[in-house]
This record gives C-alpha cells, sequence and structure tokens, in this order.
C-alpha cells in the first residue's frame, strides 16, 4: 500500500459515508489519491483587487476588499432580495443574494472586512454583484489574500451534497495535509534533473494551491509532460518489442514487375511526395522487420498509385499482394484503375467482392493458392477465412477508418510471417492525435497534390440564393461538366431525410428537364447494382447531375466533375465535408464547391463552413475539426480502440508538450528498448501501471 495515497476517499475528513459514494460514482474518486489527480479545469487571479470606484459594469469576475456596513431586506415575495453594503473607502458595492437570504445574513459579521468575488452588473446607475463569493479577510485567511484560485468540475448530483468547487478545494487542502511526504517521485531522478522538472509532490500541491503563476506553469508542464511521456514510452516500448518478435519479409530487390511498369507504363511523372512515399516504405520493407505504416494524404494525392507501386515490389519477391477497400463501388474502381495502368502487363489481378460469383470465386481461389494471382482486389470479402494466399507479403487497406481493428488483426493472420501493412487514409488527423492513436504505427504523409490542379473554389450561399447556384450549374454542365448534389442522411432510416433527397431530386429534374439535362440518384436503400449502375452512368457521362447522400463520399474518382453541391451542409460533420469537396477538383477545370445552409446558424455550424471556405488543406481542416468537436470524437479515433481519459493534457492545446514528451519516449527506447537499465527500472514498473481503462492498449495493432 502506498501510504494514505490509497486509503479509501470515505476516511478523509470531510469526506464521511455520505459523500463517499457520490464521489466514487460521479467522479471515479476511490482513494485519497484519486482526489488529487483529480484536476482543476480552471483558474482565476486572485492576486489583484479593484478599487470600488474604478469597477463598471464591462469588467469580467473581479475582487473587491471592503467593510460591510449594513445589509438591507428588499422586495417582496418572490423578488425578495438581500442586499448588503460594502466600502472600501472608494465607493460603495452592493452585493445581492437572492437564495439562501437567511443563511447569509446570519453569517455575516457587520464591520467585519471581506473579499467579494463575482461579475459586476450595471443596473439603474447602481453597480452591483449578484450571488458574490464572500469570504472573510482575516489574519487566517491572510494566504488567500493573493492567490490564484482553483476552479473544479462538479455535476449536479455533487452539487446537491454541496460538493460544489469550493468543497472540493477544501477536500483538496485536507487530503495534502494527510499526503504530506507521502508522494513518492514517478519519474526517475536522472529525469527530472536532466529536463529541470518540478518534483511531483511539489506539482501535485501547486496544481491545486498555486504558489505563483510560475510555479502553476512549471506544474502544469510537469504534469502534462509525465502523462503524455508514459502513453509514449508504451507505444514505443510495444512498436520495439513487435519489432523484435516479429520478423518481416524482407523484399530486396526491385525487380521486373516494378522497372518494366515505372518505364513504360506509368501514365505520368509521380509527384514528388508520392516518390518520397515509396522510397520509405521500400526501405522499410527492405529492413528485415514487418512494416507497419500509415499512409495519410489528402484527397486526390495519388495513394492509389503508391499502393500499386508497393505491390509491384512485393511481386518483384516473390509474394503475393492485395488491396481491401470498404465499399465495392470503390473496390471495383481500384480494379478497373489497376487494370488500366497496368495496361498490357502480365500481371494476374483478380476483384472479390461479395457480389462476386461462385465461378469466379473458385478461380481466385485456386489461383492465390497455387501462387499464380499476383494481386487481389477486394472489400470485406477478402476477409473471409476461405480465401487464403500461398505468400501474402504486402496488404493494402484504403481508407481505413472504416475497417474496425479486428477487420485489420484478420489479414495479419493470413500468413505466417505477418505481411507487410499500409493502411491508406484521405482524412487527415492531426499529428498530435496521429501519434498517439496510432503511435506505434510509422506515419508516410503525402503532402502534395499532382500538378496542374486548381485549387476548389468554396462558397457559402444561403438556401433563398438556389437560383444563383442553379445558373453556375447550368454554365459548368454547358462547359461539359458534371454536378453533384448531395444531401445529409445522418442515420439511414431517418423518413424525413429520404423525403428532402427524394423531393430534391424531382425538384432538380423539373428545374433540369430532359432531354437537354440527365439527372441520376443513388442512395443506401438502393441495391447495390442499381447503385453501381446509376454510378456507371454518371461516370460515363450518361448523367450530368448526380442527386446523392453521403454514399459518395469516399474515393469515388470522376475527374469531369467540376461542382459539388451539398444541401443542409450546416448538418454535416468537418471531416465529412472536406471528403466531398474532394469529389471534385480532379481535373484542370475550376471546381466549385457550394455549401448551402439555412439561416439560422448555430456557433459550431457556423465556424465549420467558415473553415471549409477558408481552406482546402486537410490538414488544417483536422486540426480545426479537433478543436471544435474534442479528441475524443474524431472519426478514426473510436475504431482505434483507444479511450480518451487523459486527466491533464488536452491534444488540442498540448501538441508541442506531447511532442517533446515523444522525443524523450522514443531517446530513451533507442538507447535501452525493454527497459532493463537499472536507472529506467522506475519507468518499466510506472509502464506497466499504466491502468487498463486509461487506455486500451490490446485494441492498438
Ligand atoms: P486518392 O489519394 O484520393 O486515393 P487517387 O489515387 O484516386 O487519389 O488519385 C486521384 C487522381 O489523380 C487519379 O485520377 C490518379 O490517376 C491521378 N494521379 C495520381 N498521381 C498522379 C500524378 N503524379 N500526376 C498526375 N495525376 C495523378
Ligand atoms: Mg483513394
Amino acid at each position: 500500500m502506498r501510504g494514505n495515497m490509497e486509503l479509501e476517499i470515505k476516511f478523509l475528513p470531510g469526506v464521511g459515508p455520505r459523500r463517499a459514494p457520490i464521489l466514487n460514482q460521479e467522479l471515479k474518486v476511490m482513494t485519497i489519491g484519486d482526489l488529487v489527480y483529480y484536476f482543476p479545469f480552471k483558474y482565476v487571479d486572485r492576486t489583484k483587487f479593484y478599487a470600488i470606484r474604478d469597477v463598471n459594469g464591462n469588467l469580467p469576475n473581479i475582487q473587491i476588499k471592503g467593510r460591510i456596513t449594513g445589509t438591507e431586506m428588499v422586495g417582496e415575495g418572490r423578488k425578495q432580495r438581500l442586499v448588503a453594503y460594502m466600502t472600501d473607502g472608494t465607493g460603495i458595492m452592493e452585493l445581492v443574494w437572492f437564495q439562501g437570504i437567511k443563511f447569509v445574513k446570519q453569517s455575516l459579521k457587520p464591520n467585519a472586512v471581506y473579499i467579494a468575488f463575482g461579475k459586476p452588473t450595471e443596473f439603474n446607475g447602481s453597480i452591483k454583484i449578484v450571488h458574490p463569493e464572500l469570504d472573510e479577510s482575516g489574519p487566517d485567511t491572510e494566504k488567500k489574500e493573493g492567490y490564484i484560485q482553483a476552479y473544479y468540475n462538479t455535476t449536479d448530483k455533487m452539487k446537491k451534497s454541496f460538493l460544489n468547487s469550493k468543497a472540493i478545494l477544501k477536500l483538496q487542502s485536507n487530503a495534502l495535509q494527510q499526503l504530506r511526504g507521502q508522494i513518492w517521485e514517478t519519474l526517475p531522478a536522472w529525469l527530472t534533473q536532466k529536463l529541470g522538472l518540478m518534483g511531483l509532490e511539489e506539482s501535485i500541491f501547486n496544481i491545486h494551491f498555486p504558489a505563483g503563476p510560475e510555479e502553476l506553469r512549471r506544474a502544469e508542464f510537469r504534469l502534462k509532460f509525465e502523462e503524455l511521456f508514459y502513453i509514449q514510452l508504451k507505444l514505443l516500448h510495444l512498436q520495439a518489442d513487435r519489432q523484435h518478435k516479429f520478423k518481416g519479409h524482407r523484399f530486396d530487390v526491385v525487380g521486373d514487375y516494378f522497372n518494366t511498369f515505372y518505364h513504360h507504363h506509368l501514365p505520368f511523372e509521380l509527384t514528388g511526395a508520392q516518390k518520397r512515399v515509396i522510397r520509405e516504405i521500400r526501405k522499410d520493407a527492405g529492413s528485415g522487420k514487418q512494416m507497419n505504416r500509415l499512409l495519410q494524404g489528402d484527397v486526390g494525392s495519388g495513394k492509389t498509385m503508391v499502393a500499386l507501386m508497393v505491390s509491384l515490389i512485393a511481386m518483384d519477391n516473390g509474394f503475393q499482394a492485395c488491396m481491401m477497400a470498404p465499399t465495392e463501388i470503390l473496390a471495383t474502381q481500384h480494379y478497373n484503375s489497376v487494370m488500366k495502368f497496368l495496361g498490357g502487363m502480365s500481371v494476374n489481378v483478380k476483384l472479390l467482392t461479395g457480389s462476386s460469383k461462385l465461378s469466379e470465386r473458385t478461380v481466385i481461389h485456386q489461383e492465390l493458392m497455387d501462387g499464380t494471382l499476383n494481386l487481389l482486389i477486394g472489400t470485406h470479402a477478402l476477409l473471409e477465412d476461405v480465401v487464403t494466399f500461398k505468400n501474402l507479403g504486402m496488404v493494402v487497406i484504403d481508407e481505413q477508418h472504416r475497417f474496425g481493428v479486428m477487420q485489420r488483426a484478420k489479414l495479419w493472420r493470413k500468413n505466417f510471417i505477418p505481411p507487410h501493412i499500409l493502411v491508406m487514409t484521405a482524412t487527415p488527423i492531426p499529428r498530435t492525435l496521429a501519434m498517439t492513436v496510432y503511435g506505434d504505427l510509422d506515419v508516410s504523409v503525402i503532402d502534395e497534390l499532382p500538378p496542374g490542379r486548381k485549387p476548389i473554389r468554396t462558397l457559402h450561399y444561403f438556401e433563398n440564393k438556389r437560383v444563383l447556384v442553379y445558373e453556375l450549374m447550368k454554365k459548368e454542365i454547358e462547359a461539359g461538366h458534371q454536378v453533384y448534389i448531395v444531401y445529409p442522411l445522418i442515420s439511414e432510416s431517418e423518413k424525413l431525410d429520404y423525403k428532402n433527397l427524394e423531393e430534391g431530386y424531382e425538384h432538380i429534374v423539373q428545374v433540369f428537364p430532359q432531354p437537354k439535362y440527365h439527372v441520376g440518384i443513388v442512395h443506401g436503400r438502393m441495391k447495390a447494382t442499381e447503385k453501381d449502375e446509376e454510378m456507371m452512368r454518371f461516370k460515363t457521362g450518361k448523367t450530368q447531375i448526380l442527386v446523392a447522400t453521403t454514399v459518395i463520399e469516399v474515393g469515388v474518382d470522376v475527374p469531369n466533375a467540376s461542382v459539388m453541391i451539398i444541401e443542409s451542409s450546416e448538418r454535416f460533420g468537418l471531416s465529412q465535408l472536406h471528403q466531398l469537396r474532394g469529389r471534385v477538383g480532379r481535373g484542370a477545370e475550376q471546381s466549385y464547391c457550394i455549401l448551402l445552409s439555412g439561416h439560422k446558424l448555430g456557433e459550431d455550424s457556423r465556424k465549420r463552413i467558415e473553415t471549409m471556405v477558408a481552406t482546402n488543406d486537410g490538414f488544417e481542416i483536422a486540426e480545426a475539426d479537433m478543436r471544435l468537436r474534442g479528441p475524443g470524437d474524431i472519426e478514426g479515433t473510436q475504431q482505434s480502440g483507444i479511450a480518451f481519459d487523459l486527466k491533464i493534457s488536452n491534444l488540442a492545446r498540448d501538441g508541442q508538450v506531447l511532442q517533446y514528451a515523444r522525443d524523450v519516449a522514443s531517446e530513451i527506447i533507442a538507447a535501452d528498448p525493454m527497459l532493463e537499465i537499472p536507472g529506467n527500472e522506475i519507468l518499466r514498473k510506472q509502464m506497466i501501471a499504466l491502468r487498463k481503462n486509461h487506455l486500451n492498449w490490446g485494441a492498438i495493432s
């Protein structure tokens, strides 16, 4: 037992058997140690006092000190209130209470000096503070007269038992008294010394009762650093451990498949970023270790070509490769573009999806087993147990956030030696999040679009400006281009959404009548074959306008489409809007993304739309998304299996601390991967002790 840290919370003075269960349930605070790790969410600088004469109604929370000269009951019934008059020699301030009047009146000592804290308001020419926080100023509260006060989040249930922020602060004070000399250091001494970190005990004291702004800053830094550091240490240790345990296929040749393709079939010059990423993958796959790599690249950055070229390297080394995509449309599209890219090259490529015929499947299974099938492209169908390879060396997973971790793990097991794995995503994840969610993967980034693309112009229109939008559509169609119109379908069962979609479609057919115009429609309620037919009609230019739901969100490639119109855009999330926008701007022509919305926009919707109009950069958008929604809700994190339960750091704000923590952890792991050096003992112990509910490590693959 670690002394009083592990003492049950009910034994803390001020808690007792009645409040203990509330702290257990509401805050998961079981022990005194848990309590001191329940950190404030904000601080208010109470080092400054205002002279009453200088106070006006525009000030935020302020603090004044003075003598209460008298009280008075004003008004009647529900409007009844208690007014106390405070003076500091420069003026008189009214302090007002509507509730708890009796209690306040009894406890006020006439002529004693008080400190009042709150938001001043101006009313009928007089200035008052309603429901101020009031503390008596005296010798034993001397230290309070110039301090930074911590505030704690509390729940309604807690408040009912008088466990408000102030009460928690009092409990913290009691707890820290019990713990003096018992908060043992959790980082090695050599490390705290080297980095100049504040000690743990001092940090815990200062986080609740800062001695001053500088002490608070150092305490926060130390605690944030430690929290992020151990996560990084664990991730990097996991990675080192895996590289140590699993051998990988060594791809040391670049041979005929790759070279023939490169010299005779490549339809365009690779971008610098594509070249760099292929080099990174080659180096990794040639190292003898198993590759686990995340490839991030904005929509349209040319990830498919990279996937094909690394598959060719696998073939050059005598291995099979597979590519998995989340939908049939996408898998088919990959298959078609791969076939087109390869031209007449003798590579055996097959497509396997849910709708593959039995006869096709039999051939595929046979060729996979005897090794004559080089590259298999498909959907989830690839995961079925009957799909077995002779020698699978490279797995590419596209739009990986659509796949669960379990599905990824299944592909691993398709070979005795696990294949190299490349997961590709067009949903950029903020760097800080990638370092945490995919912290044990290597990351490659394609940060450059193929040349000649004009940045998409994004415009926001309120719905009543629809006519202008139709004009733009007509002009674009006249010029031979095509248009998407996307309706929100938040839950596939929402009747109203379907009604909007269908009415929208009928309206468009009226405004854009046959035979001059042809309008198609796709949504999730259609059969897969119907959907594919409609998509094909659009792709081949038979329809100029496609009315759709977000089924077209991911990956669909129709370079001739130049306008993306998003209906009720205020209802979409940022990353979804960005994905949808990525459907246009794939050719050399100027493309447009039109965000239609209602007039009433909530604060967040407005910010989302503004962000979209302001930037085309997926990473910037991902950062904004994380700031708006918090890291826990970002697409891709839920499926990753990591529960975000950071106590003090915030991935949206603490990027620098995180990078620092990762660098430090990485240096340590490089020098001592298994943490066996005596001075590192404490690191290993702490890492193992990282509570299970903190991060779910088992789920990271
Ligand atoms: P994404 O990264 O979104 O999957 P794609 O692989 O679908 O992007 O590529 C988008 C389009 O750009 C495709 O039509 C593809 O053929 C083309 N493309 C890819 N790389 C290049 C390049 N280096 N130069 C010109 N066009 C390219
Ligand atoms: Mg793609």
